[in-house]
């Protein structure tokens, strides 16, 4: 039986980024994976601030080698496409606290900044990592946790366990107490291509809002040489209620709408589609509990409007690894003690999920969404919100208050 202090299952973002942060204050780690790196992540691969931020405090020289990869397309903005086709721009507002020359925001492969990630995790003594191991089983002891691999080859034992194992995470609901509701789950499918033209020359990640995918939409975010990311997303409730197939739905999008139709002219699909989970954020709970948190996907945190969850893996992978270090001080590992780590998290990104949740009643009016675009696009002051919107929780919870969209409709 190998023992350690903290056992991490998963080594995604949020098992990564937990296992780096405990290398950094000299704790010893256990990271386990059942797929072997590189491997794949079917994702829209736009990688926010977020995740700058929190490389920023890992190791600025990382976040700096990071940004010089040429896998990495640096992008600087978004594009918001109306269901009627009007465009709104958004630049993201550039942090200046990073190093000069980062990006505020990138898009790339999973394969290639997993895999980044993970050689940088092959580098700490601290941590010992486990491929091609699938963890099936935990049991809580009085001392400590064991866990066990499906083909019983691999046990471990430790003080306490980060699940950080994803959306099919069955330790989600066993001991996590997730219970999952389709409304708050959506569906992705993604496809590489090359060749779409006229993309924004600072690689803007483009959300186009089509009238039969609304709340959800079709995204296309530029990688390097030509290519990119191209996908839908739509939750599993609205997909189930009007019988949507979505890669069918994608490519009559690709061949009618007529933005989309002149864009992929000359484009070519270069990989298949294929489609996978996102796990909602759908109001606060417990993420943790005795001897255990849960990080990433594992605990359902990805923002219901935007689909982003990279960002919020790397954090709690960070927080994580923090109340960890708590936990060992002390010597305490109890539910309560665990709290910290979830009041943390609320005061980090939960307050801003929440407001997220209540967003996509207004998305999914097409009109008011066409009439805020078209406004937006003319007015300075509204663009600004809007950019402000992305960053600044007070602004965003604008978004949700109905007469900010009185007020746009009035012209006030
Ligand atoms: C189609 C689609 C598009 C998306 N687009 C974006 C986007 O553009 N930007 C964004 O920020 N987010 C996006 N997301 C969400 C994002 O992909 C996830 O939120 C993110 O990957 C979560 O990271 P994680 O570390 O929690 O989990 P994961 O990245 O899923 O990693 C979990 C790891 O655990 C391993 N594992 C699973 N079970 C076990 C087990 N039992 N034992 C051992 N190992 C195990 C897996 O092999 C995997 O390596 C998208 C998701 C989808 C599906």
């Amino acid at each position: 039986m190998k023992q350690t202090e903290v056992a991490i299952v998963g080594a995604g973002p949020a098992g990564v980024f937990a296992a780096l942060f405990l290398a950094k204050y000299g704790i010893n780690c256990i990271l386990i994976d059942k797929q072997k790196f590189p491997r794949d992540k079917i994702c829209g691969d736009g990688i926010s601030g977020w995740v700058l931020t929190v490389l920023n405090e890992l190791d600025k020289e990382l976040l700096a080698k990071l940004t010089r990869q040429d896998f990495l397309a640096h992008s600087h903005g978004m594009r918001v496409v109306a269901p009627n086709s009007s465009i709104l721009d958004l630049p993201f507002m550039d942090d200046n606290s990073f190093a000069k020359g980062t990006p505020p925001g990138f898009i790339c492969r999973r394969m290639d900044f997993d895999n980044f990630m993970m050689e940088e995790a092959r580098k700490h003594p601290e941590i010992e990592i486990l491929e091609e191991t699938e963890i099936t089983e935990y049991n809580k002891g009085k001392k400590g946790i064991f866990l066990n691999s499906k083909n019983g080859e691999v046990q471990i034992s430790a003080k306490l366990v980060i699940f950080a194992n994803g959306v099919t995470s069955k330790f989600m609901k066993e001991p996590g107490g997730i219970q999952k509701d389709k409304k708050y789950t959506m569906t992705g499918i993604r496809a590489y291509y090359k060749g779409i033209s006229d993309c924004h020359p600072q690689n803007y990640v483009e959300l186009h809002f089509l009238k039969d995918f609304l709340p959800g939409y079709f995204w296309v975010f530029p990688l390097p040489n030509g290519e990119a990311n191209v996908g839908v997303g739509l939750d599993r409730h609205r997909i189930g209620k009007k019988k949507i197939n979505l890669k069918k739905a994608m490519f009559e999008a690709i061949e009618t709408n007529p933005y989309l139709k002149e864009r992929f002219k000359n484009a070519e699909m270069i990989d298949s589609v294929k489609a996978y989970q996102l796990p909602l954020w759908d109001g606060r709970r417990k993420l943790s509990g005795e001897r255990f948190m849960l990080a990433g996907d594992a605990g359902s945190l990805v923002d219901p409007v935007t689909g982003e969850g990279i960002g919020h893996a790397a954090i709690t992978g960070m927080l994580a690894a923090k109340q960890a270090k708590r936990c060992l001080e002390d010597n305490n590992f109890s539910s309560e003690s665990m709290n910290q780590y979830d009041d943390s998290f609320y005061k980090k990104i939960g307050k801003e999920l929440d407001i997220s949740i209540k967003i996509p009643q207004f998305i999914k009016h097409g009109w008011l969404f066409n009439m805020v675009v078209n406004r937006a696009s003319k007015s300075k002051i509204l663009k600004e919100k809007l950019t402000l919107a992305m960053t600044d929780l007070e602004v965003r919870k604008g978004l949700k208050n109905p007469m900010l969209y009185l007020k746009i409709m009035l012209g006030m």
